[in-house]
């Protein structure tokens, strides 16, 4: 009772799985990496093999756990799922579960104790030593979509042995490809995955620490240009925190965001569907709400070198009618989409009534035009068999006249050639 008291109590405990892992592999690293570089040159071929396990590993996580399976902001084609599970396997960040879960509570209860990576505990608890702490079990109800399915089931379950088969394969790949086995490793899986986790890492430290905040002061999430570059994309995350549906990170056409144009051009290919965006004139008024906030904390910062009240009062009045003059703006853009959708819809009936008009119509043309040509075939036939009967008359005819004409001819052939000379002044010319 009293040692209960006294020991210092400690709401967590350590995840062992994680600390040997992350620890062993860091450690591994450290220690083969000089190693290598002092005993081998790196060949190119090495360079770029391992850049591209990189780019497919950050890929798959920033398209597939992350906007795919946490944030379900499009659908894709069952093999580029399986592609991007393969990958963010490789990319060893757990089971597609456990990330979606955590995410989704991060975004749910941001900044508070429940966030499990939240930002205001610190740097290093928000990039890597949330993860040594034993998360809670997975609640399913969080991620209900996709518990139910079965191959995002057995990767979770598999998830240990899937992760090193994965990583085995593309260590011999690579091998294969460098002559390298050695440098494979330790280039092509250690420090791989040491650039991997340390730049998805920084999305849960840095870019809710450095950067601007244009969407939302309400969250700690900033946006920040550098962190783009090195996760493809997801350095926007203040735009992400305040619209976390969006497929798109990097909102505007100019922001550094691959992951956007990879699903938008699968989605041009038929590859990918259903892709979420946020409407342009909501943001519009989300980013209004943002200036309105800033300009307002700005003019209490300034309240002995300006008239607050009075500033305050304009800023308000401006806002608040350019959020009215959007919402109109919103309401009538709806409004003109939904009739000329709507207006589609009945030029579609109407056209589809007309084809079918069209097609009647031939119809009864084509059975009147079979009956008059059935018509014009039997009066054909008709008269074909007329002239034969004719024809065949016409030969009986002949056939009886050439038949008694042969048989006078033959008569007066015996007659003249074989009558003699002396009797045929006696005969008469038969007539
Ligand atoms: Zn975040
Ligand atoms: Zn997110």
């Amino acid at each position: 009772m009293s040692q209960a008291k006294n020991a210092p109590t400690r709401s967590w405990s350590i995840d062992w799985t994680n600390l040997l892992f992350l620890g062993g592999y860091h450690l591994l690293l450290i220690v083969l990496l000089p190693l290598y570089l002092i005993q081998y040159d790196v060949s190119a071929s090495l360079v770029w093999g391992t850049a591209a396990i990189w780019t497919l590993c950050l890929l798959a996580i920033t398209m597939g756990y992350h906007r795919l399976y946490a944030h379900v902001t499009y659908r894709t084609h069952p093999a580029i799922e399986a592609f991007l599970a393969f990958w963010g396997t490789v990319a060893t960040q757990g089971s597609i579960f456990s990330w979606s879960h955590d995410h989704r509570i991060h975004h749910r209860h941001v900044d508070t104790d429940l966030d499990p990576y939240s930002a205001p505990k610190g740097f290093w608890h928000s990039h890597v030593l949330w993860m040594l702490k034993k998360r809670p079990e997975i609640n399913p109800r969080i991620i209900q979509d996709l518990w139910k399915r079965p191959s995002l089931q057995a990767q979770h379950n598999h998830y240990s042995l899937l992760m090193v088969t994965a990583n085995v394969v593309v260590w011999i790949g690579l091998w294969a490809v460098t002559g390298d086995p050695f440098g494979s490793f330790v280039i092509g899986i250690l420090l791989r995955m040491f650039l991997v986790h340390h730049c998805t890492w920084f999305i849960n430290s840095l870019a809710h620490m450095w950067g601007s905040q244009p969407y939302s002061t309400e969250h700690t999430a900033v946006n920040n240009f550098i962190l783009s570059i090195l996760t493809f994309g997801e350095g926007y995350h203040n735009y992400h925190h305040t619209f976390a549906g969006d497929y798109r990170n990097g909102v505007r056409w100019w922001q550094f965001d691959p992951a956007k144009i990879v699903i938008w051009t699968l989605s041009k290919l038929g590859l990918a569907h259903d892709l979420k965006r946020v409407n342009k004139l909501t943001i519009k008024r989300r980013l209004v709400a943002a200036d309105r906030h800033l300009m307002m904390e700005r003019i209490r910062e300034l309240k002995h070198r300006i008239d607050v009240d009075a500033w305050s009062a304009r800023v308000e009045e401006a806002a608040a009618s350019l959020t009215t003059n959007l919402n109109g703006l919103k309401t009538a853009s709806d409004k003109f989409q939904r009739m000329k959708e709507e207006g589609l819809d009945s030029l579609r009936s109407v056209k589809e009534h007309k084809v079918k008009e069209m097609r009647d119509v031939r119809d009864v043309k084509m059975q009147e035009m079979r009956d008059a040509r059935d018509e014009t075939l039997q009066h054909m036939r008709e008269r074909r068999d007329q002239e034969l009967e004719a024809l065949q008359k016409r030969i009986d005819e002949l056939k009886a006249t050439v038949a008694a004409e042969m048989k006078e001819w033959k008569d007066m052939v015996e007659l003249l050639l074989e009558t003699p000379e002396s009797r045929l002044a006696v005969i008469p010319v038969p007539a």
